[in-house]
């Protein structure tokens, strides 16, 4: 495709329509992953030995912004940037300022953090709003266990930075027993405290790793039981239909929110479609199914869309041997 043979898109002629699958369900949020490299080596999430595809396969900046653009024009209006780790790809800062004129309701960022800080002032002045940063140990040791890397006090200081600068942060923390799950009352307390939201992941059957770590797998259910054996009271908030979490609020003010993808699927009512780094536009996080977009000319744009948005399962698949950093999470 090539930007010069684009139609213009002006804020009404943006969301010339809503994409709505066959099964009712409304499509309009995209995850955009912008690499699939990473500097840490999450135990779950891929092996140490990990390799990366050439950064010289990427979709290139200008033919990015311009894929997304037409996709917003078909209906996306919630983007979300993430990886790999999307703050490693050189680019990551003129992507988000690229991204951030198009006519869309949100623009988010998934990121383990390491880079935050230093990025933080040239992000304020994009349309960049939403942070969420990945956190699976409060505690520095545990933390370098995690992620095999020594980066605790850069990143928690990205954390602070970025409330303190007014972006909307929430952590995302992936539970394991007899990893991290003693630390779940003490991510409650940094929620109250620090006024961020903490939101708890169920590990997916997702990724080569899986297998080998399958007996660490903490259902939901089980840390909302134990929370409330330890005396926090939960209060139950009301989420959007699409939302991919059940929130609630503590007595101390604590905003938590779990994702239970195992125990709870929200297949039904997803909203997401997937563009991967090379420009293959998917249809769900268990699916290797898509299309690509790159060089597709614009008028056959809605068609790919389409044929992808029919790709997309109506129920959980039991699992992906691909490693999550490589699907775009
Ligand atoms: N590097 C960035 C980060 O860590 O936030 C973005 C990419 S990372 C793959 C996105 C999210 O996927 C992280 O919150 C990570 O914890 C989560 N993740 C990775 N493997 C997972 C799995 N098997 N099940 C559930 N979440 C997983
Ligand atoms: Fe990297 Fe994110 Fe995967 Fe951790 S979860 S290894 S930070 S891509």
């Amino acid at each position: 495709m090539n930007a010069t043979t684009l139609p213009e898109l002006s804020a009404d002629t943006a969301q010339a329509s809503r994409l709505v699958d066959a099964h009712g369900r409304w499509i309009h949020k995209l995850r955009v992953q912008i690499t699939d490299a990473c500097n840490f080596r999450c135990f779950y999430c891929m092996p140490e030995n990990a390799r990366f595809m050439p950064s010289k396969l990427h979709l290139p900046v200008d033919h990015l912004v311009e894929t997304v653009r037409q996709l917003i024009h078909h209906g996306i209006d919630e983007i979300r940037v993430t990886g790999g780790e999307p703050t490693l790809r050189r680019e990551f800062p003129e992507i988000m300022e690229k991204l951030s004129p198009l006519p869309m309701a949100k623009l988010g960022l998934t990121t383990n953090g390491f880079l935050l800080d230093r990025y933080l002032p040239r992000l304020k002045d994009t349309r960049l709003q939403h942070i969420n940063i990945s956190l699976d140990s409060l505690d520095r040791e545990n933390f370098h266990r995690i992620t095999k890397t020594d980066t605790f006090d850069q990143v928690m200081r990205g954390i602070l930075r970025a409330r303190d600068m007014g972006f909307t942060v929430k952590i995302n923390t992936l539970m394991f027993r007899g990893r991290n799950d003693h630390e779940i009352s003490d991510f409650v307390r940094f929620s109250a405290r620090e006024g961020i939201e903490v939101r708890f992941l169920e590990y997916m059957r997702i990724g080569t790793n899986y297998d080998a770590n399958a007996e660490t797998f903490l259902p939901a259910g089980e840390v909302i039981e134990r929370l409330k054996s330890e005396g926090f009271v939960l209060h139950r908030e009301v989420m959007p239909k699409d939302s991919t979490s059940f929130n609630f609020r503590t007595e101390e003010g604590a905003r938590i929110g779990f994702i239970a993808s195992e125990t709870v699927p929200f297949c039904g009512n997803c909203s997401r479609l997937r563009l991967t780094s090379t420009g293959m536009l998917r249809s769900c996080l268990f699916s290797t199914q898509g299309q690509s977009l790159r060089d597709v000319p614009v008028e056959q744009i809605r068609s790919v869309i389409e044929n992808v948005m029919a790709m997309k399962p109506t129920g959980r698949k039991k699992e992906i041997r691909q490693d999550m950093h490589a699907i775009g999470g």
